[in-house]
């Protein structure tokens, strides 16, 4: 007897699922025909009032936490700016807030005089640096990485656990994500709407790539792709009709970025980094579809040749890079690429006792090459912009990505502009946020560490002493009695 699993075989419950594994593994004459069921049980609804991330105005979409006064100004004052855009910083400087955008930047002794409810927020020398930018993380996913386990998992937890994330990340001193799959769009809606604490997010929504790929999570019995967990992080698609449909399914679900992978990798049970992915052909469609909804495509890409075909498909953003050669460094440079090095996920070994053996070898095996061919790229000057993979590793570290950059040769100052404008430019938020300038959003860190001095010290979250998002304190590490200015300046 052979099982082939089908779209509507795929609409069982969890229970149905187990019932399937275990009746399989008990019957010897049996074998499961992988077919790469597709979800097909949409429910056809009225148009959404609700705007994806790339329509509309986008500063009316602004994130806002759950304790938005964009009414109130804010004076953040006596501060050390360091603004994003790799200018040196300046001190003894002030920064007025209304309305969740920032007013007004100069000298403090020139600070204009504010309404009386203004709150002066005194910040007594410290550096404010723009809200930082983690353009790779899935909220959804919380470092367990044998992918079986999703199969014990009801799909709601999935949600409950970004919404945890999300707010891990906001504490962190992170006030953009993108996020590259797990996580449902609604979790960006929740934050837009002030319904949930987290910074602003991009969604991916769920990755996509070749049957047995690095987005075909399902191991060699269980029909991985019905269960809605599995399927959420990634699709499979093979052949330019079938990238095609389903990146415009994508789209269509709100996606601000169409997630390929362009290689194998560490996690996926059938196939290894050095191993292509989609094919150039694929891929060149993909972005097709995606360039005509306005949106641009970031390709998980490690091994050497699956690197170059995403860059010779169009695709702007490569994930990991970590087995990266001169060739593709050069591609790059001439495609006006970014590299999202992921170097935090990169270099932490893997943990045997929460990894299958097959990732642990995968895991050691890149880990081994990529600090040294990540820092060629570096010292080529390619564009770079900060990304963690935090799901992968545990979430509300992100920043620590920072000083790992900087001991693989960055200047510090260009890894906070990784993490700030250049982070903003590929997630063509940078005309409304990632550096300190009048008319951006107000999303503003503060840090008693220098950050020149001492990058690595922004790795911890207790090191951020405050994190503004859209105008509004989100995160207060500050003793607030002691360290809040009494100066209540009158109009
Ligand atoms: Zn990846
Ligand atoms: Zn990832």
């Amino acid at each position: 007897m052979t099982w082939r699993s089908s779209s509507s075989s795929c609409t069982g419950s969890i229970e149905t699922l187990a019932l399937w594994h275990d009746t399989y593994l008990q019957s010897t004459g049996h074998k499961y025909q992988n077919s790469a069921p597709q979800h097909d049980c949409y429910v056809h609804d009225v148009e959404s009032p609700i705007k994806s991330p790339r329509q509309g105005n986008p500063r009316s979409q602004a994130s806002g936490g759950l304790f938005v006064n964009t009414h109130q100004a804010v004076a953040v004052i006596n501060a050390t700016i360091i603004d994003g855009t790799g200018s040196a910083p300046r001190p003894q400087q002030s920064i007025v807030v209304r309305d969740g955008v920032i007013e007004w930047i100069g000298p403090h002794s020139e600070l204009p005089t504010l309404p009386e409810n203004t709150e002066f927020v005194d910040i007594d020398g410290a550096t404010v640096l723009p809200g930082f930018m983690d353009v790779h993380v899935h909220l959804a996913m919380d470092g367990s990485l044998n992918p079986a386990g999703y199969l014990h998992e009801p799909d709601a937890l999935l949600h409950f656990r970004g919404v945890r994330n999300a707010r891990r990340t906001l504490d962190a001193g992170v006030t953009t994500v993108r996020d590259l799959s797990g996580s449902d769009y609604a979790l960006a809606m929740a934050v837009e709407q002030g319904i949930i604490a987290g910074p602003r997010a991009i969604m991916a929504i769920h990755a996509m790539g070749p049957t047995g790929g690095h987005s075909d999570s399902r191991t060699l019995t269980v029909p991985f792709d019905c269960h809605p967990a599995g399927a959420h992080f990634g699709k499979t698609a093979d052949g330019e009709d079938a990238a095609r449909k389903l990146a415009r399914e994508i789209l269509r679900m709100g996606a601000g970025v169409v997630k390929v992978m362009a290689t194998g990798g560490v996690w996926s049970p059938r196939d290894a980094p050095e191993h292509d992915g989609f094919t150039e052909k694929e891929m060149r469609v993909i972005v097709e579809e995606a360039t005509n909804k306005g949106v641009y495509v970031a390709a998980h890409a490690q091994g050497a040749n699956g690197i170059k075909n995403a860059l010779r498909a169009g695709i702007k953003s490569i994930e990991h890079g970590y087995l990266i050669d001169d060739e593709g460094i050069q591609l790059l440079l001439d495609n006006d690429a970014w590299l999202v090095p992921t170097l935090l996920t990169g270099t932490t070994p893997p943990d045997p006792t929460k990894a299958t053996a097959y990732a642990v070898e995968k895991k050691n095996r890149v880990r081994a090459l990529l600090e040294k061919n990540i820092a060629r790229a570096f010292a080529a000057g390619v564009k770079v912009a900060l990304g963690t993979d935090s799901g992968v590793v545990p979430h509300g570290q992100n920043l620590r990505e920072l000083g790992i950059m900087v001991d693989l040769g960055m200047d510090p100052m260009r890894a906070i502009v990784a993490g700030t404008l250049e982070a903003a430019r590929l997630l063509r938020l940078d005309g409304e946020a990632g550096s300190i300038a009048v008319g951006k959003r107000a999303d503003l860190v503060v840090t008693a560490a220098n950050p020149l001095t001492d990058i690595h010290s922004l790795g911890d979250p207790q090191n951020i002493s405050l994190v503004i998002q859209n105008g509004a304190i989100v995160v207060d590490r500050r003793i607030r009695a002691l360290a809040l200015s009494t100066d209540r300046r009158t109009a």
